[in-house]
């Protein structure tokens, strides 16, 4: 008994988002489903549509919040009803996976982007039984229900808003996970961010969380400046400074312990490059 499910369909780069009813497999023995209450909207949905792993049509979306709908026979550690946060999927076999280090998973891409389970099956048809592309990074949350392995969800309070949790499933553990675990900011340390946008902000309060003592965070807004005040940067630099560099470095006291861009302005990242 498949289930119909409402989704975003995508059919490439010059195509718009189309609603469907889609037919959604049901949930194996290690798989969960998942009615979608928020979703984010990542720059990595635009990429994809150039993705050469993806054939189309295809549901992108990865960052989903909702409640648990069902469960398979093997799952017992998340039940029906709990308030969850879908990620990416991991192998949990390759060493990166066993070192607790899942998005180094060796599997990542095979997993997260080809449109199908690692057995090669379709978890999405139209309702005339043609494949649909699924599963992109773990999700495909561009629809009212995912079909995710219950290892790629993470049960969240029930009080929380979807809303707020829906970044927890990309944007905040990247910003979060490259300060603490890929730069390994400590206490003490003087850090520079450019890019608040939600990874870049995630990252501000990542750094705060570790106790850096001076957080500069750069952005063109200044919305976005005032934002990241709020959440702990002790400095702010508009990054439409010609002096940029220089700009972070009096803000900074000095050099920069560890710089991190969430902006993709070569601009701000040769900036970053030049304080450390
Ligand atoms: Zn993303
Ligand atoms: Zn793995």
């Amino acid at each position: 008994m498949t289930t119909t499910i409402t989704a975003a369909v995508s059919r490439g780069t010059d195509s718009p988002f189309t609603i469907e009813e889609l037919d959604l497999d049901d949930p194996r023995p290690d798989e969960v489903v998942v009615r979608i209450g928020a979703t984010g909207v990542c720059h990595s949905d635009i990429a994809a549509l150039d993705h050469p792993m993806l054939e189309w049509p295809a549901v992108l979306g990865h960052e989903g919040a909702g409640v648990v709908e069902r469960v398979g026979d093997h799952v017992t550690d998340v039940k029906v009803g709990d308030h969850v946060a879908t990620s990416f999927v991991w192998c949990g076999r390759c060493a990166a996976c066993l070192q607790g280090r899942p998005t180094r998973c060796a599997s990542m891409r095979e997993l997260n982007f080809s449109g199908v389970r690692a057995d090669g099956s379709h978890l999405l048809h139209t309702e005339d039984g043609a494949p649909v592309s699924g599963r992109f990074m773990g999700q495909s949350a561009f629809a009212s229900h995912v079909l995710v392995p219950a290892s790629s969800v993470i049960v969240v309070p029930d009080d929380l808003d979807p809303v707020i949790v829906a970044g927890l499933g990309c944007a905040l553990q990247t910003g979060a996970g490259s300060i603490l675990n890929a730069l390994r900011v400590t206490a003490g340390d003087h850090v520079v961010i450019s890019g608040a946008g939600s990874v870049g902000l995630a990252a501000v309060m990542a750094a705060r969380a570790a106790g850096a003592t001076r957080i500069v965070a750069v952005d063109l807004l200044p919305s976005r400046r005032a934002l990241a005040t709020r959440v702990g940067a002790t400095h702010t630099v508009d990054g439409a400074r010609e002096d940029l560099a220089a700009a972070i470095h009096e803000a900074l006291g000095g050099s920069a312990d560890a710089a991190f861009d969430a902006s993709g302005a070569p601009d701000a990242v040769l900036a970053d490059v030049t304080v450390l």
